[in-house]
C-alpha cells in the first residue's frame, strides 16, 4: 500500500485482497476467520477469493477439529464414540478408534498388533502425548482394573461372582456382597456357566458391557 492512501473502512487493498487468497487456498482457513482477521463482512471475503478452489481438508486437520481439551490436558472427543467411550475417525475409507488415528497422524502408521493404550485412563482422549504403545497383555490389565467404578462391575468381579456360586456361595449372599439384583446375578452366572467363560478371553469382557446396558436398562 502506498503511504498517505488511507483505505476507506470495510474496503479491502489489492494487497490484502492477494494475502486472503493465498490464506484461503491453503484451506486452514474459513471465510468467517478471514472476516475477523480483516475486519470486513464474510460476503466480502466471498467475493475476494471468487473462482479459487479450497482444498479438502486434509485428515489430520479434519481430526483436529474435533477434540477439545479438558482441564487435564485430555484432548477429549467430541465426534462419534463407542458405548465404552473410544472415539471414532474415519480416514483412507477405513474407520480408526481416534486414539489410535491420532498416533498415526501425529507420530507414525502402527504396525499390525500393537496396542495404544492411554496414559490417563481416558479412553475418549486423542491427546498424543498421553498415549503410549504397549502390548495387549497390558491392555487387558488395564481394562480390568479400569472398570472398578461404583457403578458397574470389573470383569474381576463377574469372576469372583462365578467363584463363588461355583463353591456353593449361596445366590442372595453374592447379590448382597456385590449390590448387584438377583435376577441380572442369577441370568449372568447361567451365561457365563454355559460358555465356559476364561478368564483370558476377550469375551469375558462383553458380559460387562452386557450387564452394565441392562442393569441401566432395568433401574
Ligand atoms: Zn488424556
Amino acid at each position: 500500500m502506498k503511504p498517505g492512501t488511507a483505505i476507506k473502512k470495510q474496503q479491502l487493498s489489492e494487497e490484502q485482497i492477494q494475502e486472503i487468497c493465498t490464506l484461503y487456498s491453503t484451506g486452514d482457513w474459513s471465510l468467517k476467520r478471514l472476516a475477523k482477521k480483516y475486519g470486513v463482512s464474510k460476503y466480502q471475503i466471498k467475493k475476494a477469493v471468487k473462482g479459487i478452489v479450497k482444498p479438502k481438508p486434509t485428515a489430520l486437520q479434519r481430526f483436529n477439529e474435533k477434540w477439545t481439551e479438558d482441564e487435564n490436558g485430555c484432548h477429549v472427543w467430541k465426534g462419534y464414540k463407542s458405548k465404552v467411550g473410544y472415539g471414532q475417525f474415519k480416514m483412507n475409507k477405513k474407520v480408526y478408534r481416534s486414539h489410535r488415528a491420532s498416533f498415526e497422524l501425529k507420530k507414525r502408521p502402527l504396525e499390525p498388533g500393537e496396542v495404544v493404550r492411554h496414559k490417563c485412563d481416558n479412553p475418549s482422549c486423542v491427546n498424543v502425548n498421553h498415549l503410549e504403545l504397549g502390548t495387549v497383555q497390558d491392555n487387558n490389565m488395564d481394562k480390568l482394573e479400569r472398570f472398578r467404578q461404583p457403578w458397574h462391575y470389573a470383569v474381576i468381579d463377574y469372576l469372583e461372582m462365578l467363584f463363588m456360586y461355583q463353591i456353593g456361595v449361596p445366590i442372595d449372599i453374592i447379590a448382597r456382597r456385590f449390590s448387584i439384583k438377583k435376577t441380572t446375578l442369577k441370568s449372568r452366572l447361567k451365561d457365563m456357566e454355559k460358555s465356559a467363560v476364561d478368564p483370558t478371553e476377550d469375551r469375558v469382557f462383553h458380559y460387562r458391557d452386557r450387564a452394565i446396558h441392562e442393569d441401566r436398562v432395568k433401574s
